[in-house]
C-alpha cells in the first residue's frame, strides 16, 4: 500500500473538481472541469472518465498506483449499487450506473456518495472536525445541507436522508420549502433563506436602516449584503441576522441534545461571515441545549472551503484499504 494514492472527485452544476491525494490526505494535484449538462447528462462520465485517464497519463502514472476513487454527487445516491438518480442540476432525471462506467473507464474502483456527505467527511478529516469519530457538518449556501459521522460512521439511515439538516422543522408555521413541508432550516438560512427573513421582517420594522431603506427601494439584495450591513451595525440587519442565528442555534441545539457530536461545523457561502455568525449561533446553541451537551459539543467554522468536496470523496477510496 506504500506510496499508493487515492482520486477525490466533486461534481457539481457548474464544474468537476479533482484532486490526487496521498492515503493521509495530502492533495497532490488538483485541477477542474466545466460541467457538460446538455444531453440528458450523457456527456460527464465520459468527461470525468476522459479527464483522469489524460492527466494519469499527464503524471506518468498508471490505475495501479491508485487505491481508489471517490466521488461526491448531486442527487439520491445508491452506495451499494453506485448508482445516482433524479441530480436535476446536471440533468440526470434517469438512473446512471456512474460506478459501472468510471471503474470500467479507468481500471480503478470506485465508490459514491452525496455531496454534502463528502463535503462533512472531508471537514471531519482534514478540517474543523480533527478526525474526531464523532462531527456533524452543516452547508450554507444556495440550500442547507448536511452529514453526520458518528463513532466513524457516515449516517445514511434507511432512505438515504440522513444528515438532509436542510429539512429540520425550525418554524411550524413559517416559509413553504421545495421539498413540500413549511418551516424547514433552508428557508431561513440558505442564501435565499436569508433575504426571505429580512423581507418577512422589514414589514414591521418602522427604524432607521440602510437595509430596511435599500429592501423597500426594491434592490437586489444577498445574504452578503445583510451581513456586511450587520457588522456595520445597521440595527434592522442585526435584527435580521439575529433571527437567522436563532433558527439555526435552535436547529443545532437539537442535533446537540439528539448526537451530542464534539464538533458542529458551519460551513457553505453563508458561513463567510465567519466568527460574527458563528458566536450567534453558539450563544443560541448554548441557550437550546442541556449542560452536558453545551459543555461537550462545540461550534465551529468549516475550514477547507471548496477543497472539502474533493478531500472528502477521497476518503471513500480508503474503504478499499485492507
Ligand atoms: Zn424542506
Amino acid at each position: 500500500m506504500d506510496g499508493k494514492k487515492i482520486i477525490g472527485i466533486d461534481l457539481g452544476g457548474t464544474t468537476v473538481k479533482f484532486a490526487i491525494l496521498s492515503i493521509d490526505g495530502e492533495v497532490q494535484q488538483k485541477w477542474s472541469i466545466e460541467t457538460n449538462i446538455l444531453d440528458e447528462g450523457s456527456h460527464i462520465v465520459p468527461e470525468i472518465i476522459e479527464s483522469i485517464n489524460h492527466r494519469l497519463h499527464l503524471y506518468g502514472m498508471k490505475a495501479e498506483d491508485f487505491i481508489g476513487i471517490g466521488m461526491g454527487t448531486p442527487g439520491s445516491v445508491d452506495i451499494e449499487e453506485g448508482t445516482v438518480i433524479g441530480a436535476y442540476n446536471l440533468n440526470w432525471r434517469t438512473l446512471q450506473p456512474v460506478r459501472k462506467q468510471i471503474e470500467e473507464g479507468t481500471g480503478i474502483r470506485f465508490k459514491l456518495d452525496n455531496d454534502a456527505n463528502v463535503a462533512a467527511l472531508g471537514e471531519r478529516w482534514k478540517g474543523a472536525g480533527e478526525n474526531d469519530p464523532n462531527v456533524v457538518f452543516m452547508t450554507l449556501g444556495t440550500g442547507v445541507g448536511g452529514g453526520i459521522i458518528m463513532e466513524g460512521q457516515l449516517l445514511h439511515g434507511n432512505g438515504g436522508c440522513a444528515g438532509d439538516i436542510g429539512h429540520v422543522t425550525v418554524e411550524p408555521h413559517g416559509f413553504e420549502c421545495t421539498c413540500g413541508k413549511v418551516g424547514c432550516l433552508e428557508t431561513v438560512a440558505s442564501a435565499t433563506g436569508v433575504v426571505r427573513v429580512a423581507r418577512q421582517l422589514s414589514e414591521e420594522y418602522a427604524g432607521n436602516s440602510d437595509l430596511k431603506r435599500r429592501l423597500d427601494d426594491g434592490q437586489a439584495i444577498s445574504s452578503k449584503d445583510v451581513f456586511v450591513l450587520a457588522e456595520q451595525e445597521d440595527p434592522f440587519a442585526l435584527m435580521v441576522v439575529d433571527k437567522v442565528c436563532f433558527y439555526l442555534g435552535l436547529a443545532c441545539g437539537n442535533l446537540g441534545n439528539t448526537l451530542n457530536p464534539s464538533s458542529i461545523v458551519l460551513g457553505g457561502g453563508v458561513s463567510a461571515a465567519g466568527e460574527f455568525l458563528r458566536s450567534r449561533v453558539e450563544k443560541y446553541f448554548k441557550e437550546y441545549t442541556f449542560p452536558q451537551v453545551r459543555e461537550s459539543t462545540q461550534i465551529k467554522l468549516a475550514r477547507l472551503g471548496n477543497d472539502a468536496g474533493v478531500i472528502g470523496a477521497a476518503s471513500l477510496a480508503l474503504q478499499f484499504v485492507g
